[in-house]
């Protein structure tokens, strides 16, 4: 059986956004019992609770066998690849892969808590998401994310 989970992607480090974004997607494609089925465009947003350089952001769905704990250890792994570290709360990131919905599955431990508890307030997963999804627009109940700094690029490749 395999269901329906939104990923966000986030970078804001690094010499090529798109191309980290590109290459995570692909990464995702790969996992075992995963298939990509959406994929936003590029998305560049200012920080937000963080300085640093603006992010390039993207959102894609997916339809997984794996199980929610084995995908978020899965994520990690992608984001490890990429040289993730995590020097303080918020700190620059090259490549941030958050899990935003597993079907709908309500969770709320400190390891995993879905949906992703700021899902509904952040401009930089709510326009990707929504662009792949209108469906979802009920779960952009932030006051304010209309207002925040963001900018569509173009399509990713994969
Ligand atoms: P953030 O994305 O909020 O800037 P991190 O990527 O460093 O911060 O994630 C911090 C922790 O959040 C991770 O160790 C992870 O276990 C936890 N976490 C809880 N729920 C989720 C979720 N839905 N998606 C991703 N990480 C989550
Ligand atoms: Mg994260």
């Amino acid at each position: 059986m395999s269901s329906r989970v939104y990923i966000g992607l986030g970078a804001n480090l690094g010499a090529d956004l798109g191309a980290t974004l590109t290459q995570a997607a692909l990464q995702l494609a790969a996992l075992p019992g995963t298939q990509v089925v959406a994929l936003s465009s590029s998305w560049r947003s200012a920080p937000v609770d963080a300085g640093g350089p603006d992010f390039l952001n993207a959102v894609a769905a997916l339809d997984t066998a794996l199980r929610p704990v084995e995908l978020l250890e899965a994520l990690q792994a992608i984001e490890r690849a990429h040289g993730r570290e995590r020097p303080f709360r918020n700190a620059p990131r090259t490549l941030d892969l958050d899990l935003l919905l597993y079907a709908d599955l309500v969770l709320d431990t400190p390891r995993l808590t879905l949906p992703h508890p700021r899902l509904g307030e952040r401009a930089f997963v709510l326009r990707p998401l929504l662009e792949i999804a209108p469906e979802l627009a009920h779960l952009a109940t932030g006051e304010g994310w209309q207002a925040q700094r963001i900018e569509r690029l173009g399509p990713l490749s994969l």
